[in-house]
């Protein structure tokens, strides 16, 4: 049973919790901060000692217990409170957005740079492939935005596979295609069927 009640020192949301979880590290369940449950918490209940509970282990206890974010109780006895609540769960969102932004951005650099040692690291020294390599031209018809099959209308079947990998939803492949002189080649990078990259070596 909830016997204390304190506000969250974040978002001010008046939070309950059994009184024998006082100093736990807990998740605030309006604005998701870690927050500690306060030792000088008002009781609600008489002075009857509360039921016991199995103790939490040590280490547990100092990290945010998933039993502590079952037992939290959010009662939202304010409007005014739950709009401010409203307010923070918003504002965390978008700043989960912008983080997803950024570190989608660090993400795609990433990928730039592997990229461009894939175009390094190609062998120079491939066999003949027995059909003619594409040329400087078809890779200059190759733009942003093209699906896989459109590639290959212009530059025929990729020679090799070179990278695939799949990340928050991003199924990133990248391709190869031997040119026409002796090393020329070039790659594309294709994210969910869509060119973003392109780069050539020698071709
Ligand atoms: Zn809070």
């Amino acid at each position: 049973m909830p016997d204390i009640t304190f506000p969250c020192p974040y978002c001010k949301q008046p939070l309950e919790a059994p009184s024998d979880m006082v100093g736990q590290l807990i998740d605030c369940p309006s604005c998701s901060k870690v927050l500690e449950i306060p030792v000088h918490s008002r009781s609600l209940t008489s002075p009857v000692p509360p039921p016991r509970r199995a103790p939490i282990p040590k280490g547990q206890a100092q990290k945010r217990s998933p039993l502590a974010n079952i037992l939290m109780v959010a009662i939202p006895v304010a409007i005014v409170a739950g709009g401010i609540a409203g307010h923070k769960l918003w504002q965390n969102r978008q700043e989960a957005k912008e983080k997803w932004a950024v570190e989608h951005r660090a993400k795609m650099k990433e990928l730039d740079a592997r990229l461009q040692e894939l175009i390094d690291d190609t062998p120079p020294n491939r066999q003949p492939r027995g059909r003619p390599g594409v040329t400087y031209a078809q890779y200059n018809q190759i733009k942003t935005g093209m699906t896989y099959s459109e590639v290959v209308s212009i530059l025929g079947p990729p020679d090799e596979e070179l990278s695939s990998m799949e990340m928050a939803g991003f199924y990133t492949v990248v391709y190869m295609w031997e040119g026409t002189t002796l090393g020329g080649n070039m790659n594309v990078m294709l994210q969910n069927n869509q060119v973003i990259n392109k780069a050539q070596s020698a071709l």
